[in-house]
């Protein structure tokens, strides 16, 4: 660790995992995501990969030891592969990961491989065609996106799949994504909807609460609930049959565990958002691309930090909250 210790908010939350958006673009349009005419970030806005590998030390040199790359869509973002190669080479990262729509994973599972990913989580929000497509906004990419997950799975690297679950969408689809994870052996982790969609569509009416969720389940399978990990944001279960798989529920809008969070997020453009929640956002690249020393960037990154919101309880009754402080694709989820 650096000489100036860890990163810790005024709350006394430490940081630990860093999600890193390394760009704006997607070639999906979620209906629960992206606005229809989305704005990109201008390309020389965007950080490097020298840059983000350059941060992701410094915030490594704090205690930071999970990354997880995200987006928009990770895998859109020229040169991701050696990203994930340069990443790898820093020295006190014990897991770096990533959430990807899958598209190009049929391609990039075994370079990413290669270069050192270990996990992926694969967000598939529907297993029908039809409908898989209607809420990603693009057509004819289902099989694709399945051949994707195989291939992530055939080159050794461990899949999780994100569903986020929509009243009447996919919310009939609950027992079938269960029966996948018991079948393929993997974890499915089911999201609440969350106010933060470009086309403000959100309302509280369609949030399927994690605790729903669970119940369903446990009518047909008898669920064991796993310790929680501090600073963990899911609940996660196991079978109590043993079969293989597992569920997990993200209740970020019925019960969000701001507590103990212990998250900080870099935007493409090189903002640092200590929480999602709160719009507030500490642009660093005038200092990065100014000639600043590595402990000039990092004193900037502990002020920013200590401002961290205290978070909320829930988004359905707290209704000061801000609502759409931001649309996921603009932060990464
Ligand atoms: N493009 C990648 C993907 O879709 O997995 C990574 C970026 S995406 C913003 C990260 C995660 O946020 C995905 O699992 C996505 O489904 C989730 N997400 C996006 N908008 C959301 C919303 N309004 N509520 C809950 N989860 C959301
Ligand atoms: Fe793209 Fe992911 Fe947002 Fe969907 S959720 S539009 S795949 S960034």
């Amino acid at each position: 660790m650096r000489k100036g210790g860890p990163l810790v908010d005024s709350f006394g939350r430490v940081a630990r995992k860093l999600r890193i958006s390394v760009t704006d673009r997607c070639n999906f349009r979620c209906l629960f995501c992206m606005p229809k005419n989305p704005v990109w970030l201008d390309r020389k806005e965007v950080l490097s990969l020298e840059e983000i590998t350059r941060l992701t030390k410094i915030f490594v040199g704090m205690g930071v030891d999970k990354v997880r790359l995200t987006g928009g869509e990770p895998l859109v973002r020229k040169g991701v592969v050696d990203l994930v190669r340069m990443l790898r080479e820093i020295s006190g990262l014990r897991s770096l990961a990533m959430t990807t729509n899958g598209y190009y994973l049929a391609e990039l599972a075994g370079p990413l491989k290669s270069a050192g990913l270990e996990s992926v989580t694969v967000s598939l929000h529907s297993l029908k065609p039809d409908r898989y497509e209607e809420v990603i906004g693009v057509q004819g990419v289902f099989e694709r996106v399945l051949r994707g997950i195989r291939e992530a799975l055939d080159v050794g690297i461990k899949v999780k799949l994100n569903v986020v679950v929509i009243k009447g969408c996919n919310d009939d689809e609950i027992l079938d994504f269960v029966s996948l994870a018991r079948e393929a052996g993997m974890t499915v982790r089911f999201i609440e909807y969350m106010p933060f969609d470009g086309e403000r569509l959100w309302r509280p009416e369609l949030v399927v609460s994690g605790r729903e969720i669970v119940h369903k389940v446990s009518e047909r399978f008898r669920l064991e609930q796993e310790p929680r990990e501090s600073g963990s944001t899911s609940k996660n279960f196991r079978f109590a049959d043993g079969s293989p798989g597992g569920i997990g529920v993200i209740t970020s809008v019925t019960e969000p565990f701001c507590s103990d969070c212990d998250r900080v997020r870099l935007t493409a453009d090189g903002r640092v958002v200590p929480c999602l929640f709160s719009k507030s956002s500490y642009d660093l690249k005038p200092l990065l691309r100014s000639g600043a020393s590595d402990d000039e960037i990092e004193a900037f990154i502990k002020e920013a930090f200590m401002k961290k919101f205290a978070g909320v309880e829930t988004l359905l009754r707290a209704e000061a909250v801000p609502k759409h402080v931001r649309a996921m694709y603009t932060v990464g989820g």
